[in-house]
């Protein structure tokens, strides 16, 4: 059996995958960062500050809630969701923003940089540097920029500056390619807080081990509350950071089955999807060689999903690994599905999933009713669906 704690290697490979493919300018700042981290990653102080900040301010550890009703009304495995929806802001990408800007601070760095697509990290870095009172640049695609008006206000009230990228697509990929060259010219200063489990080494081991407390809270969790581990995780995979937190501290646990659900879009057939495993080539994003979304001369396409968090057209070089190997699967939801699993959670448990985190919960509804009652799956709710009410409103043709 493989030991997946060996990976990344020293140069950041998941095997075939991850690496660093970047300008010979951006490989001094790589350098510096990964050696900074390596020496956080095992220095105590650091290990208690972000753990005291997880506990006090993101409000850890989230619960694992035994979801009684959803579990009845699916008939099957019993369905047990991690709460990372409480966390605050809302989603599980705090975690890695506390984390990050705790590195920065380590480093001396004193601006801090971003790119985000639909917003949401964008304000999860907002955030984190309006708490330690370091100047925040994000770039942004224009086209994003327009789509998602609420989430730029809130960075501005957060005192972030939203920078308008007008290249490309005016999307994330481009606004990824901003950000980069925004390191390059100002590195001596500037510290570039990544969003997921993607980007050129350090960052997908880095955003990977800051997430990775959802897993070990996780399997605590469920070992005091029923006894053991659990039979399967399901989480859902944009860049894959929600998803690798979870999965991590069970790698080497054979017996617990991974599931990582990507976004079907409009299906698969219509090739509108983020489906960067089940449907994509391989080739080099942000830094990387994952599987990515591509046309026929390996120019990375436009994705599309319901949930704007998912809408990314790689996937984070681990998933492609653990995929290659066979340790996780990776299927799909729709966004109908999504939609369908969205009402449901909501109307048996009381509880708003994020659209991103609703694709999981459909796959996980599917995988219970094939299992006996006596099996146990955790779904991880990576976030609240309060900032979808108004897509879903809209999509349903109600006015609010
Ligand atoms: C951003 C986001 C995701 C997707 O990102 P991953 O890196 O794949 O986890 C999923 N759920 C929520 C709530 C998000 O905000």
């Amino acid at each position: 059996m493989i030991d997946y704690y060996q990976y990344p290697d020293l140069n950041g490979h998941f095997e075939q995958f991850g690496g660093i493919f970047a300008s010979e300018t951006l490989m001094h700042c790589l350098k510096e960062l990964s050696e900074s981290y390596q020496k956080v990653k095992d220095s105590k102080a650091f290990q208690k500050e972000f753990h005291n900040d997880l506990a006090h301010y993101v409000g850890r550890p989230s619960p694992l809630y035994h979801a009684k009703r959803l579990t009845q009304t699916v008939g099957g495995a019993q369905i047990w969701l991690k709460r990372e929806d409480l966390n605050h802001t809302g989603a599980h990408k705090i975690n890695n923003t506390v984390g990050q800007i705790l590195l920065a601070k380590a480093m001396g760095k004193t601006r801090i940089i971003a790119e985000t697509g639909a917003g949401q990290h964008g304000v999860a870095t907002a955030t984190v540097a309006a708490r330690m009172g370091l100047k925040c640049i994000v770039y942004m695609g224009e086209v994003d920029i327009q789509r998602q008006a609420i989430n730029v206000y809130r960075m501005k009230l957060l005192g972030a500056e939203v920078i308008s990228v007008n290249s490309g697509s005016k999307t994330l990929k481009d606004a990824l390619n901003e950000a980069m060259r925004d390191w390059v010219s100002n590195v001596d200063d500037t510290f570039y807080i990544i969003g997921t489990v993607a980007g050129p080494a350090p960052y997908p081991e880095m955003v990977r081990d800051f997430n990775s407390i959802i897993g070990k809270e996780a399997k605590e969790q469920f070992d005091k509350q029923v006894g053991g581990l659990p039979d399967a995780l399901v989480a859902c995979v944009g860049g894959g950071s929600n998803a690798m937190g979870l999965f991590h501290e069970f790698l080497n646990d054979e017996t617990v089955h991974l599931f990582g659900v990507e976004a079907a879009g409009h299906g698969m057939r219509s090739g509108q999807h983020a489906a960067s495993i089940n449907d994509g080539e391989i080739g080099v994003l942000h830094g990387n060689r994952t599987h990515v979304m591509s046309d026929d001369d390996g120019q990375i396409i436009e994705t599309h999903s319901i949930s704007a968090g998912l809408d990314y057209p790689g996937v984070g070089p681990e998933h492609a690994f653990l995929n290659l190997k066979k340790r996780a699967k990776y299927v799909l939801a729709n966004d109908e599905e999504a939609l369908n699993a969205f009402h449901l959670l909501t109307e048996v448990e009381g509880i708003l999933p994020a659209l991103e985190s609703a694709h999981a919960v459909a796959y996980g509804m599917k995988l219970a009713q094939k299992l006996e009652k006596d099996k146990h799956i955790i779904i991880n709710l990576s976030g609240r669906g309060d900032k979808d009410v108004h897509t879903i409103a809209a999509l349903e043709g109600i006015e609010v």
